[in-house]
């Protein structure tokens, strides 16, 4: 079986490699002048390769598509991953949250261990290699791939075509939407791409003030109109257009995409919880204390003890309270409301950042017309899409890499199928 790989990521090594094991001839194309570009970037240069979590839990962290993934999944499971790269002679290590990866901290060694397979199993890899178009043809049963054109012209012809060319973010790793443009014109439906796991733009212009500042321990929710789309806990951070750091990252791949369109109405609202560890009354008696030992200061000089002081101006101007009043003089009413403040301090979110700043695309291929035990196209014979490619995507945690290598694997293991 001649089986030829576009893309040369996580999904299309990890294809290359697994049809080759199977004893197909596999060719791969890569229009970078080397393998993994984004994987280099990975687990910022330390690659958290997979989670190791039981397959159900992984499942779990599949925000789009989840039941989609559950065949390749199980057929390729995180503990496979471990496994599999340990054969390779990459060891690994499991860190905070199941987190796994190389003991090595290097991210390339994963790209290397990869590299090593397909060389034993002499995968041709073409380098600087771009894919323009998919070659396909009509068959006595429909659509057939029959393989693939370069930018340069060149045609390389085979049994079977992955494509494994990723989603949108980062694109200066070669991510560019390639993929869903030859399955579109394969007939195959995408559902439209948006940046994921990626910084939110807030109304508020305030947040400029507080560039840089990150909150450790701080709820969150995000609600538009009255329901809520999510909460977490965790830490955060201010940057000059709104807000960034793991649980925005978070709550951005769990918003749906039409309330983060720039035109949307209502707009959906990040309410921060400032102070989660203390219920209402021990945040009441913590506030009457500190007025209280400080009842001789400002408003706005008494309150160094309850944030950081960055944040304190920006309390100050928020509460309505004269900053020149004395912390004895606060009324109830002002306390009361300044509490409320602490409790949901909201930013009204007005859209994502772009793909250069996403980690991850939500949408793709729309796995409607996937099959998903082999990634077979149900419209083209021979032709196999695997990874980010697909509109398929996960929470931060390893997750994401693990679609590349289940679907990944998947992919090549049937495309090397004979018959
Ligand atoms: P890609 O890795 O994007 O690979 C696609 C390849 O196809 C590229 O090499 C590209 O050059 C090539 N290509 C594209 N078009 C063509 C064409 N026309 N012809 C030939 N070649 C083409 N996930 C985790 O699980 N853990 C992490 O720690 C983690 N950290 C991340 C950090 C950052 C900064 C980013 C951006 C992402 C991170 N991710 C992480 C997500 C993860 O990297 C991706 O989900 C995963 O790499 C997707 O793999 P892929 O093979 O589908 O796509």
């Amino acid at each position: 079986m001649r089986v030829l790989v576009i893309g040369g990521g996580a999904a299309g090594m990890m294809a290359a490699a697994m049809a080759a094991r199977e004893g197909a001839e596999v060719t791969l194309l890569e229009k970078n002048e080397k393998l993994g570009k984004k994987i280099f970037i990975t687990g910022k240069g330390r690659c958290n390769l997979t989670n190791a979590a039981d397959p159900e839990t992984c499942l779990m962290n599949i925000v789009s598509n989840r039941k989609f993934m559950y065949s390749s999944l199980y057929g390729f499971t995180s503990a496979d991953t471990v496994e599999y790269f340990n054969a390779l002679g990459l060891k690994t290590k499991v860190e905070r949250g199941n987190r796994v990866f190389p003991i090595s901290d290097k991210a390339y060694d994963v790209t290397d261990a990869l590299k090593r397979e397909m060389r034993r199993l002499s995968v041709r890899i073409h380098l600087n290699t771009e894919v323009k178009e998919l070659l396909t043809e009509e068959g006595e049963e429909g659509a057939v791939c029959r393989g693939a054109a370069t930018a340069s012209g060149q045609k390389f012809t085979a049994d079977r075509v992955i494509v494994a060319t990723g989603g949108l973010s980062y694109p200066s790793t070669g991510s560019t939407g390639d993929g869903c443009r030859f399955a579109r014109s394969a007939g195959h439906k995408t559902v439209e791409p948006v940046p994921s796991l990626v910084p939110l733009e807030v109304r508020e212009p305030w947040v400029r003030d507080l560039m840089g500042l990150s909150l450790k321990n701080t709820a969150i929710r995000v609600t538009v109109g009255k329901k809520e789309l999510c909460r977490d806990f965790g830490e955060m951070l201010f940057t000059h257009f709104g807000v960034s750091g793991p649980i925005i990252l978070s709550a951005s791949a769990v918003i749906p995409a039409k309330y983060l369109k720039k035109d949307a109405e209502p707009r959906p609202v990040l309410h921060l919880d400032l102070k989660p560890a203390l219920s209402k009354e021990q945040l009441t008696s913590r506030l009457i204390r500190e007025f209280e030992e400080n009842r001789g200061k400002q408003f706005k000089n008494g309150l160094d003890r309850l944030f950081p002081s960055r944040l304190i101006p920006v309390m100050v101007s928020l509460s309505g309270i004269d900053p020149l009043k004395k912390c004895g003089e606060i009324t109830r009413e002002e306390r009361e409301g300044f509490l409320n403040l602490i409790r949901d301090l909201p930013l009204t979110l007005t859209s994502t950042r772009g793909f250069e700043e996403a980690v991850i695309t939500k949408g793709g291929v729309s796995v409607r017309e996937i099959n998903p035990a082999t990634m077979e196209s149900k419209l083209v014979k021979g032709l196999y899409f695997a990874g980010e490619v697909l509109d398929v995507d996960a929470l931060t945690g390893g997750f994401n890499l693990q679609i590349a290598w289940s679907t990944g694997a998947a992919a090549g293991r049937s495309a090397a199928e004979t018959g």
